[in-house]
């Protein structure tokens, strides 16, 4: 079992319960620009993510991933039978890529569910215990 399923079971942290709390406005996402044109279509507004530290190297990213803000919800976002907001491309191959490859109970994971406010009380906490255990 990796950390991060192994948090997720500790930390009580479950896609199908927390209303897709990492899809909502003002999460930063990393997209490709095939990736951000699918979203711009459906609807969703995404504000690109400028940073003045280290330029060159922001500029390298940009040119083939680029950070950009959620200024809505993702336009993705459904409802399945339980009334739970979930992604309606879950399983297509034209999900975003960093959609399939975000970890539940990472720490952006357990950020973004402290702010969509659907953590247990002292997630964050026991996250940080649990990270620092491991050295
Ligand atoms: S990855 Fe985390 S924030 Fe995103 S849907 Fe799953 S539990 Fe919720
Ligand atoms: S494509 Fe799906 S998983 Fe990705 S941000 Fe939109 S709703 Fe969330």
């Amino acid at each position: 079992m990796s950390n991060f399923a192994r948090y997720a079971e500790l930390l009580n942290v479950d896609c199908n319960t927390c209303n897709s709390a990492c899809c909502r406005e003002n999460t930063v996402i990393g997209l490709y620009p095939q990736e951000a044109q699918l979203l711009r279509e459906k609807g969703t507004e995404l504000i690109p993510y400028a940073s003045d530290e280290q330029p060159e190297v922001y500029e390298a990213c940009q040119a083939v991933r680029s950070d950009y803000i959620l200024g809505t919800d993702c336009a993705f976002l459904g409802e399945n039978a339980d009334g739970q907001s979930i992604c309606t491309i879950f399983g297509k191959p034209n999900r975003p890529f960093i959609c399939k490859d975000f970890p539940p109970a990472c720490y952006a994971c357990i950020i973004r569910r402290e702010q969509f406010g659907v953590n247990e009380p002292h997630t964050i906490a026991r996250f940080c215990d649990l990270e620092q255990s491991k050295y």
